[in-house]
């Protein structure tokens, strides 16, 4: 089959993760067998080795779940956009919010969660990004990654995952970041525009309906 999958489909690997050999030497199921996805041709694309083994059985568009990733410095109004787009049954994973989870009381605004807590919420995001990247339901899972690196963000497009950037200006974060945690959140807001540079002009924070596809946001 392998060979009837690369003969078909070429020799291009179609997932491109970090670190790809881009030379297809295995066949990867679209809809994973885990997934009900069947032996057959049309469930299989051609891809290389490294990016075969990393992807697992992670979905991707066409099936299954649909990710979508939110993106932007601290404060923009990530878990805003997020609320505001949302539907009945969707997931989103916010690390801010699994730590106040793991708080016995409702810490103020201001507040920074302790290291431990921190280090226990890591962990906790880590596993409900394992599941809800492999659900079978047709909801939509946001994830928040505030500030991710280059190679995240190849990952996730690598995947056909929607990134959506939430970057309202760097002066109007920086007011929010003031108002806060000043001393904790102007880190973040420095680390993100060195990152990933300042929009040209603000991005709409939140339009009606889905989120478009943006295969090539601003940062
Ligand atoms: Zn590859």
């Amino acid at each position: 089959m392998t060979a009837l999958v690369l003969e078909t489909y070429g020799r291009e690997c179609w997932l491109k993760l970090p670190g790809c050999k881009r030379v297809a030497t295995t066949k990867d199921h679209v809809v994973p067998f885990s997934h009900g996805g069947e032996d057959v041709l049309e469930n299989y694309r051609p891809a290389c080795r490294s990016c075969n083994s990393k992807r697992q059985n992670r979905v991707r568009p066409g099936y299954g779940a649909s990710v979508v990733v939110v993106i932007g410095p601290p404060a923009s109004g990530k878990s805003t956009y997020v609320a505001a787009h949302c539907k009945p049954g969707d997931v989103t994973i916010d690390m801010d919010r699994i730590a106040r989870a793991l708080m016995p009381y409702d810490p103020p605004a201001s507040h920074t969660y302790p290291q431990h807590v921190r280090h226990i919420a890591v962990r906790a995001r880590k596993a409900a990004i394992h599941s809800a990247t492999r659900l079978r339901e047709r909801v939509t899972v946001w994830l928040i990654h505030a500030v991710p690196t280059g190679a995240d963000l190849a990952e996730y497009r690598g995947l056909g995952w929607q990134v959506v950037t939430i970057d309202p200006g760097r002066a109007i974060v920086e007011q929010r970041a003031m108002d806060q945690r000043p001393e904790e959140m102007m880190l973040h807001v420095r680390r993100w525009y060195s990152l990933h540079g300042e929009a040209e002009k603000p991005a709409p924070v939140a339009s009606p309906g889905a989120p478009t596809t943006s295969a090539e946001p601003d940062w």
